[in-house]
Formats: C-alpha cells, sequence, structure tokens
C-alpha cells in the first residue's frame, strides 16, 4: 500500500469575508489545480463575536457547491428557494447552488461567544453547474462515527469509511468528508483510492502525517497529499483533530469571481449581468449560441 505523502503544508491565512468576518482561509483564489475539485477552504473559528457577527449577507452563488459544517454556535440561513433554518454544532448544511441562489448566512456564538466552523467549496462539472439548486441539511445525530479499536472517532459527513456511509448524497466529483478524531499517540491509517485530491486540515492537536520525510502539523495546517492509497496519520500526545477530504478531480477550465465559479469568462459576465439585471434567478440553460 502507498503512503500518499503531502506534498505540500501550509497555514491558513486571516482573511476578511462576507460584512467583515474575521476568518481564516486554507486555500482558495490562487490557483485550483492542486486541490481540484475543491476551490476553497474557510476556517471560521472565533472566539469574539465581533470577529464574525457581521456575516454574510444576501450574496449570490452559481456553479459550486457550498459546505458547512458548524462545530460550536450557529449560523442561520435563509434563501431564495425559502428554505430557512439553522445550523447548529456537529450540523452541516451541504447547498448545491446549481445555476444560482440568493442566500444569506449569519453566525452567532454560543453561550461563551464561540463560533466555530468550516466552509468547504466543491466545484461542480460543467455539465451540472446550471443544476437545479438544492439544500441538504443534515442533523448532527444523522452523521454516524467509526470508532476504531485504538480509541479513534471517524465522523462521516460524506462518502465512506470502514463501509459506513455518511448521510450526504455526492454527486459526480465523489466527495468524501470526514472529521477524525484521534486519542494522544494513536495512529491511524485512511485508505484513500489513487487519482483523487486529497487535503487535511488540523484543528485539534498536534501530530504528523506519514511520509518521507513525514510531515509535522499542527491547529490550522493544510496538507495537501501526492497520490497513493492511504493517509497514515499519527496523533501528539494530546491527540489530533483534523478534516480529510477527497474527491475526484474535474480537470476543466475555472471562471472565477467571488462567489459564482464556472468554465468560462462568457458565463461568468452572463451570470453577473444577470444579477444587474435582475434575472439571475430565473436563468435556466445556456443561450443558444447566435
Ligand atoms: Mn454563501
Amino acid at each position: 500500500m502507498a503512503i500518499r505523502p503531502v506534498k505540500r503544508r501550509s497555514v491558513s491565512e486571516p482573511t476578511l469575508e462576507g460584512a467583515g468576518v474575521r476568518l481564516r482561509r486554507a486555500f482558495g483564489f490562487q490557483g485550483t489545480a492542486e486541490t481540484d475539485p475543491f476551490l476553497l477552504l474557510d476556517d471560521f473559528r472565533g472566539d469574539r463575536p465581533d470577529d464574525y457577527a457581521a456575516g454574510f449577507p444576501w450574496h449570490p452563488h452559481r456553479g459550486i457547491e457550498t459546505v458547512t459544517y458548524v462545530l460550536a454556535g450557529t449560523v442561520e440561513h435563509k434563501d431564495s428557494i425559502g428554505n430557512s433554518g439553522t445550523i447548529g454544532p456537529g450540523d452541516v448544511q451541504w447547498m448545491t447552488a446549481g445555476r444560482g441562489i440568493l442566500h444569506q448566512e449569519m453566525p452567532s456564538g454560543d453561550a461563551s461567544g464561540r463560533m466555530y466552523g468550516f466552509q468547504l467549496w466543491v466545484n461542480l462539472p460543467a455539465s451540472r453547474k446550471m443544476t437545479e439548486p438544492r439544500y441538504q441539511g443534515i442533523e448532527a445525530a444523522d452523521i454516524p462515527a467509526v470508532t476504531r479499536t485504538d480509541g479513534t472517532v471517524v465522523r462521516i459527513v460524506c462518502g465512506e469509511y470502514d463501509g459506513v456511509a455518511g448521510p450526504v448524497s455526492g454527486g459526480t466529483v465523489d466527495p468524501v468528508y470526514l472529521d477524525i478524531s484521534m486519542p494522544a499517540l494513536a495512529r491511524a491509517s485512511v485508505p484513500i483510492s489513487p487519482g483523487r485530491s486529497a487535503f487535511a486540515y488540523v484543528f485539534g492537536g498536534t501530530g504528523e502525517f506519514a511520509g518521507d520525510p513525514p510531515c509535522a502539523v499542527e491547529n490550522r495546517v493544510l496538507a495537501l497529499f501526492g497520490d497513493g492509497d492511504a493517509v497514515e496519520a499519527t496523533a501528539g500526545p494530546d491527540g489530533m483533530r483534523f478534516l480529510l477530504v477527497s474527491g475526484l478531480p474535474l480537470r476543466e477550465p475555472v471562471a472565477w469571481r467571488g462567489p459564482i465559479v464556472m468554465n468560462t469568462h462568457d458565463e461568468l459576465h452572463r451570470a453577473y449581468r444577470e444579477l444587474q439585471e435582475g434575472t439571475f434567478l430565473s436563468a435556466r440553460s445556456p443561450e443558444p449560441t447566435p
């Protein structure tokens, strides 16, 4: 079995988003080849309401899926197709923007002011960019977890681990989204089929990912894996917790501006023109070529 080495290690960077939310961006807006089909990962863990209370007021999306995973606090959401609700601790919202959605996402802290969560953007293939918008809201209790003999707990948000399938149906890029909590000094090997893009984002404790040389990781470290059959993680003395995400690369052209990601500049231009003209939400299939 070939261990997937870490081909790039980086630390998430302070970024200002939405109406002035201070978050950390693990990747995004710097080219997509290395993470394809994933476009962006934001870490919006914050302990001070001033850092996140401004939230993400009404904004559009097209051509992508956004995956919001909340660990503490809540995110209130509301959208143009009539959905509204609260994403609470341990819950996931998998939103397929498809041909277009307008929504707002407003975080609030828990009793101690904590708002912890992540948002991942998953690209849609050209054939599905203009698909019907769709929400999948999954509550914490419906996300299965597998506990290994060494005490490692794997929560399966999407895809499959050890024969247990997560609640989200993934679609074309076949995403696997795991939240892995390892006790002190535990060692876990997680299979990830060759050819898939894969990354880990550490958000608790320390540890290392195997390779030659091994890669030491800690809170806020993003590890992008090279190809192979499995990722091997060893937790440090305080244990380690990380997201482990993989998917099939699309290898399609990317035209990206803000919250809209298409394949061509013409499609991007069309989306922004529709936003200006107020026809964004009624848009259907691509215009016929004259
Ligand atoms: Mn959004």
